[in-house]
């Protein structure tokens, strides 16, 4: 396909919790090679929206597309959306890795293990060949020595490294990252930083939802700062950190991180 098409593309997407409108109407194009970094205070949208572009929730209105193919859905009867085609939804999930704030590996398989599940399950690949992946994988986000190991036994920044090994098995077009330094003590959050400032050089189309603001600053290509659902300021970073249009993005800045 093309390079032209974008890697993600979300239109105009709605998503409303009962009577409570959490994005009003969001567009974004992530090109191959984009890091976007989404930034804006506790509870303005930014994990709703993640969660929409993945369809872990259904989004009220809005299209995405994913290198061009749009993710069909079909509205009910009450109003609200669903999947159109599950086989479709499956295949697209494969090219949208998502990475936790809590890692959510699963505590009873080994690292190893966590990492080959959805390559053998998911993608049908033969489980030596997967292995050879996730142990190239567990090497560059240095977890390989820890491979046998069950998550509870390694540390929390450990963890994470081995769930960012788990979201690049499956080879997405498209790493969707949700505050994965946030429940990380504070000497554990560089290692892992360090990993995803690897996967950004390398040129790997990623949204991160991060309070680091030095990442924001220093590694991503764009940032998008969410204000009560809305996308309020979005550009690069020397643009929106040296200079940003809105009072509120100003105000954002100005706290502690
Ligand atoms: P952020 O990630 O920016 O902190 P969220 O997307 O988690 O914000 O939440 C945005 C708003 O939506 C919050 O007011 C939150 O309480 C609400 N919300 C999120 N998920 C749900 C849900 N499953 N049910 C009801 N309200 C929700
Ligand atoms: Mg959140």
């Amino acid at each position: 396909m093309s390079k032209d098409i974008p890697a993600l593309q979300v239109e105009g997407m709605f998503k409303s919790f009962g009577d409570h409108e959490v994005l009003k109407g969001i567009d974004l194009t992530a090109n191959t090679g984009d890091v976007i970094s989404i930034i804006g205070s506790s509870g303005s949208g930014k994990s709703t929206f993640l969660r929409c572009i993945n369809l872990l929730e259904t989004p009220n209105a809005g299209a995405v597309h994913v290198k061009g193919e749009l993710i069909r859905m079909k509205r009910l009867k009450d109003g609200s959306q669903e999947a159109a085609d599950k086989k479709q939804l499956q295949r697209i999930r494969t090219k949208l890795a998502m990475v936790f704030q809590s890692f959510n590996l699963w505590s009873h398989l080994t690292i190893l293990e966590n990492v080959i599940e959805a390559p053998i399950h998911v993608l049908g690949v033969p489980r030596k060949e997967a292995i050879e992946n996730a142990d190239a994988l567990l090497k560059k986000v240095g977890m390989y020595e820890r491979r046998d190991y069950y998550p509870g036994h390694v540390s929390g920044g450990q963890q994470q490294r081995a769930a960012i090994a788990r979201a690049l098995a499956i080879s997405p077009d498209v790493l969707l990252f949700d505050e994965p330094t946030s429940a990380l003590d504070p000497e554990l959050v560089g290692e892992v930083l360090r990993v995803m400032t690897d996967l950004a050089e390398e040129g790997r189309t990623m949204l991160v939802v991060t309070h680091e603001m030095g990442f924001a600053r220093g590694v991503s290509s764009h940032v998008m700062y969410l204000h009560q659902g809305r996308v309020e300021e979005f550009g690069n970073p020397t643009d929106v950190f040296e200079n940003p249009k809105s009072e509120r993005m100003k105000q954002f800045l100005q706290r502690d991180f």
